[in-house]
């Protein structure tokens, strides 16, 4: 892909949080307990904005989780929120309220991805078609099995959806082998959608290029640093929570080989307090 890509401002933020076993993430980890938090990317872009990729956890999470079985949900996943970590607090500290985000790109419709979208009235969403309809009109424990909340939808979810398969693909070349194609999610290739299948049917991570050099969104197509690097998989007891594990271990190989090719490029898994931690830029920044 020969181009000159618009640069864009990242900021990686903290919404929520859970605490796992860390064996249980990742194979080899240790027995304690550690923190896996939900983050969701504030990208300003020149002309259009601030753009959101994920929302984390919001309170319509705790309210969609009091009765069986979408309770089941939150007892194998204890989720916290607190006040500094809400969406609205932090974009506010940004000079963004929740109101003015007009789109958001969604990774995947797991609850801890897509629990803030309706905060957002005014947002129109961008998701591959897969993933949309892996979950989409299942409710009950069909839906809890595969972490899917369709409370947490707003009501015209369907009407105000995008999907990023209509967008026109760009060939990637062999630079991001072994991804070789995206789509061109804003017209002006500054967002690359990457698809990352086999945690859930498709998601959608994004490729972009910030004024410090390029990063890769990758969602859940690995759990934290050390799994792309090492190309680690989680223990077979979460196994159960993915789409395909065959799919999985293909695009953790694929991270592993373009990571460690690539030194330049930033992999930032969802739930990766360390890869949160080394990005976090000044507030005024
Ligand atoms: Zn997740």
């Amino acid at each position: 892909m020969l181009l000159t890509p618009t640069r864009v401002t990242l900021h990686w933020l903290q919404v929520g949080h859970c605490r796992h076993p860390e064996w249980i993430t990742l194979r080899g980890g240790r027995w304690g307990a550690a923190k896996f938090p939900s983050l969701s990317a504030l990208i300003m872009h020149p002309s259009h904005g601030p753009i959101l990729y994920d929302t984390g956890y919001a309170d319509h999470f705790e309210k969609e989780t009091r009765a069986f079985p979408y309770k089941l949900y939150r007892l194998t996943t204890p989720a916290a929120l607190p006040a500094e970590e809400r969406l609205g607090a932090q974009l506010a500290q940004r000079g963004v309220a929740l109101d003015t985000i007009a789109r958001v790109f969604i990774s995947h419709l797991h609850a801890d991805h897509v629990a803030g979208l309706r905060d957002l009235p005014r947002a129109r969403f961008t998701a591959l078609r897969d993933d949309v309809a892996g979950n989409l009109g299942r409710s009950g424990m069909d839906a809890v099995r595969r972490g899917f909340l369709p409370g947490l939808l707003p009501p015209d979810f369907r009407a105000r959806l995008d999907f990023a398969d209509d967008l026109p693909v760009v060939d990637l070349g062999a630079r991001w082998a072994p991804f070789a194609r995206g789509y061109d999610l804003l017209g002006d290739r500054s967002l690359i959608g990457i698809p990352l299948p086999g945690h859930s049917p498709a998601q959608l991570g994004i490729l972009l290029w910030t004024e410090d050099g390029p990063v890769l969104l990758a969602a859940d197509a690995c759990w934290s640093t050390r799994a792309w690097q090492e190309c680690r998989l989680p223990s077979v007891l979460a196994r159960p929570l993915f789409h395909d594990w065959g799919q999985y271990r293909r695009t953790l190989a694929g991270l592993h080989e373009l990571g460690t090719r690539s030194p330049q490029l930033r992999i930032l898994p969802s739930h990766c307090e360390t890869a949160w931690a080394s990005f976090q830029r000044p507030l005024h920044a």
